[in-house]
């Protein structure tokens, strides 16, 4: 019975989006579950054509730059430690390969499933020095600081981290300052949300007059989001911001994941592949855990990093772009020979697009 009605209520917002557009609406969904979501559901063809969905800077694999790869690889050769990570990290390329190769060549790289894993790992392998590769947005950052807490709490001394953990608003900011690429609103990531609380993203219509809507992650959450912003868009309603994902995301969102992260973090810049350094976008490790710091611990030269291929995911994770409009899609780029992180990252557009077959 509720599965009808949700088929229903879909089927209605989605001629109501239909009826209400008379030209172009470009909206971004930041995040790649939501993405995922979307070419899951064929949403596209569903549609009216004049609704672009974009895909946004929400993967964390795709922002993740070349350097950080080029420093896990050089700490794994130089020192011989157990590199631990999950599994998406392994294919992405840096300047020198990737983990994948290194693996191939006999090297102790291993896959988690888990950042609290990396616990049981060091501590059944004291005589190994392990490092973990912490990559992520809020939403995996407490994980990230519990884990490292919990070495600290129990003295664990053979194991560290090497963090790559990126904020939203900052990206956000970039986007809406720099992208230029006439976005009418924003379907904002509800899980960074729910850790972070119902006004995280309200900036972007307060200080950049678009509209935005928080969403959840079901079929209805998207729908109504994509309702809801077409509603203001076509009613020339800017400063329009909406939580509509009630159920999950409070005001003040998770008090004890925020604590943890102020327990582990601090602020500071942070380097996004293909778009390069931007201020107050990163987590680092603070004074009292830098023992953890696997760039602190380990001496890595900071080598200019060799692109290699003419991959455009920098303007797909801008919004200037689609998967479809890089030369390479489906030609020298698939998921068994990816040229750039997007094609690597289950929540990479690139990724999505061939798998689904659609435009994303
Ligand atoms: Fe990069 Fe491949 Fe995507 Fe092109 S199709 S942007 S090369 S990941």
């Amino acid at each position: 019975m509720r599965r009808k009605m949700d088929k229903d209520l879909l089927t209605h917002l989605i001629n109501e989006v239909n009826s209400m557009v008379t030209e172009e609406i470009k909206i971004m969904e930041v995040c790649g579950t939501h993405t995922q979501m979307i070419a899951k559901l064929g949403l596209r063809s569903l549609l009216s054509s004049k609704i672009k969905l974009l895909s946004g800077p929400g993967c964390p694999v795709c922002v993740t730059e070349e350097k950080y790869i080029d420093w896990a690889i050089e700490i794994l050769n130089r020192y011989h430690v157990t590199v631990a990570t999950f599994g998406d990290l392994m294919r992405v390329g840096g300047g020198k390969g990737s983990l994948l190769e290194e693996k191939g060549k006999g090297k102790d790289v291993r896959i988690i499933y888990s950042s609290l894993d990396i616990i049981e790992m060091a501590e059944k392998n004291r005589g190994k020095q392990v490092v973990f590769l912490g990559v992520g947005f809020e939403t995996t950052a407490p994980i990230i600081a519990l884990a490292m807490k919990t070495a600290f709490e129990r003295g664990i001394d053979n194991l560290y981290f090497l963090t790559s953990l990126k904020l939203m608003p900052p990206i956000l900011h970039y986007i809406l300052k720099e992208a230029n690429n006439g976005i009418h609103g924003f379907i904002c990531p509800g899980h960074v949300a729910t850790i972070k609380g119902a006004d995280y993203f309200k900036f972007i219509n307060r200080e950049y007059h678009t509209p935005a809507a928080v969403c959840g992650f079901e079929a209805i959450d998207i729908v109504a989001g994509i309702y809801y912003l077409v509603k203001q868009i076509t009613q020339g309603k800017k400063n329009a911001f909406q939580n509509l994902y009630k159920r999950c995301v409070k005001p003040q969102g998770n008090p004890t994941a925020n604590l943890l992260m102020e327990e582990v973090f601090n602020i500071v810049d942070g380097e996004w592949r293909g778009i390069g350094n931007i201020a107050n976008s990163s987590l680092g490790i603070n004074e009292k855990y830098t023992r953890f710091d696997a760039r602190n611990a380990f001496v890595v030269e900071d080598q200019q990093v060799k692109i290699r291929t003419s991959c455009e995911c920098k303007d797909i994770l801008l919004g200037r772009k689609t998967p479809k409009e890089c030369k390479l899609f489906k030609k020298r780029c698939n998921p068994l020979t990816p040229q750039g992180p997007c094609m690597v990252s289950t929540e990479g557009a690139c990724t999505i697009a061939y798998r689904f077959g659609e435009e994303v």
